[in-house]
């Protein structure tokens, strides 16, 4: 199994072992630093963590880490510059497999200007996007970010991250990937299986988001476990658990 979006660096060496035990044998780790940030060289250090240290330790843990890096809405200082240069330098040098998590948080001048410069930066490196939804007013910066993403990159080299019943109709039709993030307080492992029940499972990958904040390393597995429980076919299982992933940000 792949898990297509977790914060590994804010999780234990033995969630790592568990995850693996469990069956994912792969997870993409995205940026997101939730302390106070005073410049960026906190980011930049936080970026060479994930790249050169958590790929390591998970590494001896049995997890093979992808890294996906980006400057996440959350995370916007006053002088974010030499972030973005560094997040060219690292797509132009194949050093992430994608660019992520980024997005909207707040729908603030600020936050759009940088998503787009992000895009752009994606768009041209070939580069894949992980976009983040936020959890308050869902429905309407899930309708800024596809207006957004439509005008500014190839929606195939995107995915769009913590979908759920109340918005998937906003962005069914078009031709981005969608993330199921099945967490406590999010979304229940009956929802994505709704979801997928109704939709299809040609456009779903599942993950965790694991964080600092409640969440379950094994949401992953357990949904698995409710579709094969549910009698969905082992190809279409395999599909949001490890093919859609492996397609959509090229893993060999
Ligand atoms: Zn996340």
């Amino acid at each position: 199994m792949i898990d297509s979006h977790i914060h590994g660096d804010s999780r234990s060496y033995e969630n790592y072992q568990d995850m693996n035990i469990s069956g994912i044998d792969k997870a993409i780790t995205c940026a997101y630093y939730p302390y106070y940030i005073d410049d960026s060289s906190v980011l930049l250090n936080h970026f060479k963590r994930i790249l050169y240290y958590e790929t390591e330790r998970a590494k001896k843990a049995g997890l093979y880490l992808h890294v996906a890096l980006g400057l996440h809405p959350a995370n916007i200082l006053k002088s974010y510059e030499d972030i973005l240069k560094e997040v060219e330098n690292l797509a132009i040098n194949k050093k992430i497999i994608a660019i992520g998590e980024i997005g909207l948080e707040n729908n603030r001048e600020i936050e759009i200007e940088i998503f787009k410069e992000q895009l752009h930066i994606a768009d041209n490196t070939k580069t894949p996007v992980i976009i983040h939804t936020p959890r308050k007013n869902k429905l309407e910066i899930l309708h800024s970010i596809k207006e957004i993403v439509l005008e500014n990159i190839d929606p195939r080299l995107v995915v769009i991250d913590h979908i759920n019943n109340s918005v998937v109709n906003e962005v069914i039709d078009e031709e981005f990937t969608l993330g199921l993030t099945v967490q406590p307080e999010k979304m229940e492992t009956i929802e994505a299986v709704d979801i997928l029940r109704k939709y299809g499972f040609n456009k779903f990958m599942l993950n965790s988001d694991v964080s600092y904040m409640p969440s379950d390393i094994l949401s992953v597995p357990k949904t698995v476990q409710k579709l094969r429980m549910n009698n969905f076919k082992q190809k279409d299982i395999e599909k949001v658990s490890k093919e859609n992933a492996k397609k959509f940000f090229n893993i060999k």
